[in-house]
């Protein structure tokens, strides 16, 4: 938890955000709010509600009374698509002010915070298109018989999201229960939780029904557990660290419900000797340094055959050196890490290494004119990592990348597979063969053949394997996630 969790934020202009509990703006049951600080520049610049465990129960109980009578409850599938559609469409008409808020709220450069929007809209425009076309089957039984199988809602759906994609993390979780008809109560991650308020207030103008989506904003420790305990969740659906998750599954076994746990990762670029490097350089690059590293999906360990290693290493840190850091005004390569806490844990990971005697390659710079009091670090490169080194196998979660050589395809394997995480893998070859080898062998929940998606587009399952979590969102995954199977047997004879 790195939010200031204090009330001192009573700055002359600071905007103050309520919770969103059955289509109403409401203050904290105690009145009592959260800072929220501005990565670029440090300054406070909202206050948000500081939800208790009282204000999850009325949020549960509005979603509750909304799931099981309230209008939502007698919407056809195709009735809430078009809702969801018409979310997405309201998104894009406010694209601009959103991406706004969202670069302002999390760090992140301009072009970024606006490519978010667009991939939030998406969200509700895929779910909003596919909430009727996720059908039931028709089981052949014995004679006599006829088996159909329903996908019903699960009901009221708990939804923790982090901070690092405040904007698409709502639309990824929210739109796809929505879609299948849940009622659903969002906790958004206490440093960065402005685009998930305003797309909330999106939505009560767009039309949903009171009680369907309700919205407590607070501290972890607090409105989180309280939301993760509660129970009259049917279902929760969970994005954030291992640590955390761990806490939430337990909650969730205590209640004898499901959950999805979308956690870290310490995903491998894989170099052959014979992959495009022109292609290679770029996205690898990319796939670090996105959103200052603090992405699930990173692209964090350089994996590259010996025979290149030296030349192809050469090149990305010439890259490396041209990478700039600023406040997401000036919308350079890389904005601040979120808070002083991840600037402080980054900064950790790097000065351990380099106590460990691992060469630093390159770094990119921090641009003159990037406001004091905001939480930049340079983006840093770092080769050879020793295969156990702490930089080799612990998520660092910031602009920081080791690079790896190998020796042949089984030690490529082996490499790749060897953290205990498992969330996506980038394979980079001609070699038509060895690319379907590598990818059927890697442990993880996406791969990527020649070119890297940082998490991959709306229509694509993605989810982890180890202790990168379990389930899957996006996708048509994410609608069976969220249903549950009904098993209905006629007996007609
Ligand atoms: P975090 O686990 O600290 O917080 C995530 C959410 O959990 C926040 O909303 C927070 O308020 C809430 N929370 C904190 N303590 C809680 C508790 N005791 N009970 C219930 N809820 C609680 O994680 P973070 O630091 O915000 O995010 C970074 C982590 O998230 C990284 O490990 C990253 O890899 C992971 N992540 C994973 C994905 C994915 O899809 N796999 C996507 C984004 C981030």
């Amino acid at each position: 938890m790195n939010a200031p969790a204090t009330d001192a934020g009573l700055t002359a202009g600071v905007k103050d955000h309520q919770n969103l509990i059955d289509g109403q703006w409401r203050a904290a049951s105690d009145g009592r709010f959260v800072d929220v600080v501005s990565p670029s520049d440090g300054v406070v610049f909202a206050r948000i509600a500081r939800g208790t465990p009282q204000d999850i129960d009325a949020a549960v109980q509005a979603a509750r009374a909304a799931f099981e009578a309230g209008p939502w409850a007698r919407m056809t599938a195709v009735e809430r698509g078009r809702l969801l559609t018409k979310l997405g469409e309201r998104i894009t008409a406010n694209a601009e002010e959103l991406a706004q808020l969202e670069a302002r709220d999390t760090g992140k450069p301009m072009k970024q915070a606006r490519a978010d929007i667009v991939a939030t809209a998406r969200y509700f425009e895929f779910y909003g298109s596919a909430a009727d076309k996720f059908h039931g089957d028709v089981i052949p039984f014995l004679d006599g018989y006829t088996v159909t199988v329903l996908r019903e809602p699960k009901g009221v759906t708990g939804h923790i999201i982090p901070w690092n994609y405040p904007a698409q993390m709502f639309g990824r979780t929210a739109a796809a229960a929505l879609a299948m008809g849940n009622c659903v109560v969002m906790k958004p991650a206490e440093e960065a939780c402005m685009t998930p308020l305003r797309i909330a207030a999106l939505a009560q103008e767009v039309g949903f029904p009171n009680g369907v989506l309700n919205l407590v904003t607070g501290i972890g420790e607090e409105a989180g557990a309280a939301l993760s305990g509660h129970p009259g969740i049917d279902f929760l659906s969970f994005t954030g660290s291992p640590e955390v998750g761990t806490l939430v599954q337990i909650a969730a076994a205590r209640n004898h419900i499901g959950c999805t746990l979308e956690l870290g990762g310490k995903s491998p670029q894989i170099i052959f000797d014979d992959a495009d490097f022109d292609a290679v350089i770029p996205v690898v690059v990319a796939a670090i340094v996105q959103n200052g590293g603090q992405t699930c999906s990173a692209g964090s360990r350089l994996l590259i055959q010996r025979s290149v290693y030296d030349t192809l290493i050469e090149r990305i840190s010439e890259r490396f050196r041209q990478l700039r850091v600023g406040s997401h005004e000036m919308d350079l390569d890389c904005g601040p890490l979120i808070s002083a806490n991840q600037k402080k844990r980054v900064e950790s990971f790097v000065q351990r290494a380099k106590n460990d005697g691992i060469a630093v390659l390159a770094e990119g710079t921090i641009a003159d004119g990037t406001p004091a009091g905001g939480f930049y670090a340079a983006p840093t490169l770092f080769g050879p990592v020793p295969r156990n080194n702490t930089l080799a196998c612990d998520e660092v979660f910031g602009p920081v990348l080791s690079a790896i050589p190998f020796e042949d395809e089984a030690d490529a394997v082996k490499l790749a597979n060897s953290t205990d995480y498992g969330l996506v893998a980038g394979i980079w070859t001609q070699n038509g063969a060895r690319q379907m080898r590598v990818a059927k062998a890697m442990r993880c929940g996406q791969v990527f053949v020649n070119g890297y998606g940082a998490g991959g587009g709306i229509e694509l399952p993605f989810g982890g394997v180890k202790k990168s979590g379990h389930g899957r969102e996006k996708g048509f995954e994410a609608l069976r996630e969220f249903s549950h199977a009904k098993t209905v047997v006629y007996k007609h004879g």
